[in-house]
């Protein structure tokens, strides 16, 4: 059906958001997206670029047909359960998990970067209208509809897949190749899957309940996941390879990278890893129903400034803590979603921008209670990623703190690297070939484990385009059966 030509709306319909004052003191989620009602209002602001051209779908890394989801909104308007289930059947040829990417994406440099509203007003709400999509089509069962709906078409293949990793890397392969009709079985190191989804952002961003009733959609589709299964302690990749046809690793970045300082070992100083790990999946905020607690000072300083060191930060706050984040570049080049960013500034969360960890200053106890940091200065040059170069200025500034977070990056895990015979760079990341197949031949890897820390949709299109090698690759192994 032609797309009916729509009017042009330049502002952007508001979502409904929680005020700072109310939400700084819980962990319920900020941001309560769009009703009906809203989501066609925004929807109908889409200028239904044609397909070919529309730089939305350029921008999304798994190039969702855009426009033709957002159409389907406007379509049935007046039957919304039909709208919805349109619109997700569109998304969910390219996205198995529109809830959490509607949520976590940097919609501002993929998607929503080159819309064309963009030139005559703001540009359009992709981020909140696929959470949309996803959100109602959850809430009303119609997500299971659809599922059940491919299901039964699905042709058992007889050959089976193992997942190392229950990330959006591992979770996205594990769905595809399921629908393929392969058996697919997950190793999870974890006692719950779902990777940094789980343990990383917290539940004021991206809800806990969300992201298990995705996994759900995964087990009903046959995938079996086994959590608790370390790779390369429970389970070798060799001894995989002998159970199973084909090997997928997705086991992320998860190791944090450390500040080289004196006094870095000191009491109260932890990695982002651990301080959200026990506030997300060790449940610390609702402690003492669920039995880790965490330590959160008066005074917290966070080092770095990408996601992880926002959500830290905002965390620490849901605590009762004065928090800064001390940052070694100035603000443009903050890589942190710039929603996340303007959020941590309305609850009160403060920035400090050059300043480099140089010393931990620790109390007579060995607890931490400063940070010296020295003042940096920008250059003109910038590195490769594009941010700018700088150095050091010989002069020093104390932050007080009684806990500090450091967020300054993670490497891939070292039990699985050292696997004979895999090939990694020297950054630790596993090296594959275009088809995403590692140096071991049926062993594939995708997401952060080959990256690097990155977003979770690059890691989620790397497990699609994993899954589609994986097919091939095995459907050559069995007309090589049929045949000999
Ligand atoms: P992960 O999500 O890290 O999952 C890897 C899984 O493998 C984990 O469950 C781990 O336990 C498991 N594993 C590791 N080793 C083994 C082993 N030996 N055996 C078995 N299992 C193993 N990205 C965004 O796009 N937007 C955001 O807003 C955003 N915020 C973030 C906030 C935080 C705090 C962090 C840490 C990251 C954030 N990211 C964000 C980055 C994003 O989450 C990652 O790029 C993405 O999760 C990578 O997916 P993955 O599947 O490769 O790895
Ligand atoms: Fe935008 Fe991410 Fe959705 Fe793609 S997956 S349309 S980048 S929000
Ligand atoms: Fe709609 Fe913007 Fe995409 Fe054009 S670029 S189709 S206006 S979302």
């Amino acid at each position: 059906m032609a797309r009916k030509k729509p009017k042009l709306i330049k502002e952007r319909v508001p979502t409904i958001e929680r005020p700072a004052e109310e939400r700084v003191h819980d962990f319920k989620e900020v941001n309560l997206g769009y009703t009906f009602e809203l989501a066609v209002k925004e929807a109908e602001r889409c200028l239904q670029c044609p397909a070919e051209y529309a730089p939305c779908i350029k921008g999304c890394p798994v190039h969702i047909d855009i426009p033709g989801f957002i159409s389907k909104l406007v379509e049935y308007r007046d039957n919304p359960d039909k709208a919805v289930k349109e619109a997700l059947n569109v998304i969910w040829a390219c996205n198995s998990l529109p809830a959490t990417t509607g949520r976590v994406c940097p919609q501002e440099d993929q998607c929503e970067k080159n819309c064309v509203m963009g030139k005559v007003g703001d540009k359009v709400n992709i981020g909140k209208l696929e959470r949309f999509v996803a959100d109602y089509a959850r809430e009303k069962g119609i997500d299971d509809e659809l599922l059940f709906e491919i299901v039964p078409s699905i042709e058992k293949k007889g050959q089976s897949v193992a997942i190392i990793g229950a990330g959006p890397a591992g979770l996205t392969a594990a769905g595809e190749l399921a629908k393929d009709g392969y058996d697919v079985t997950i190793y999870e190191a974890l006692h719950e899957p779902g990777g940094v989804l789980m343990y990383g952002i917290p539940e004021f961003r991206l809800p806990k309940d969300i992201v298990e009733k995705e996994i759900d959609k995964l087990r009903k589709l046959g995938v079996k996941i086994l959590t608790d299964h370390i790779v390369g302690k429970t389970v070798t990749i060799e001894e995989l390879l002998q159970e199973y046809d084909a090997v997928f690793i997705g086991s992320g970045a998860g190791t944090p990278r450390l500040v080289r300082a004196p006094g870095v070992n000191l009491n109260g100083i932890y990695t982002a890893n651990e301080f959200l790990t026990r506030v997300n999946l060790m449940k610390a905020y609702l402690f003492p129903q669920y039995d880790t607690p965490v330590k959160v000072g008066k005074k917290v300083v966070v080092i770095g400034a990408g996601n992880t060191a926002m959500d830290a930060a905002r965390s620490a706050r849901r605590f009762g803590a004065e928090v800064t984040i001390a940052y070694r570049r100035g603000e443009e080049d903050v890589s942190a979603r710039v929603e996340e960013v303007a959020h941590a500034k309305e609850e009160g969360v403060k920035f400090v921008y050059f300043v480099n960890p140089a010393e931990f200053i620790g109390d007579e106890n060995g607890n931490v209670k400063a940070v010296k940091f020295e003042k940096m200065r920008p250059l003109e040059e910038r590195d490769a990623r594009g941010k700018r170069k700088i150095e050091g200025t010989g002069e020093y500034v104390t932050l007080e703190a009684d806990t500090v977070i450091i967020a300054i990056g993670k490497h891939p895990n070292r039990l699985i690297i050292n696997t004979p015979g895999l090939e990694v760079d020297r950054r630790g990341k596993i090296v594959v070939d275009e088809n995403l197949m590692t140096s071991i031949p049926g062993v594939f890897a995708g997401g952060d484990a080959i990256r690097g820390e990155a977003t979770v949709i690059l890691a989620m299109g790397d497990g699609r385009r994993a899954a589609k090698a994986i097919h091939e690759y095995l459907t050559k192994k069995r007309e090589e059966k049929a045949n000999a």
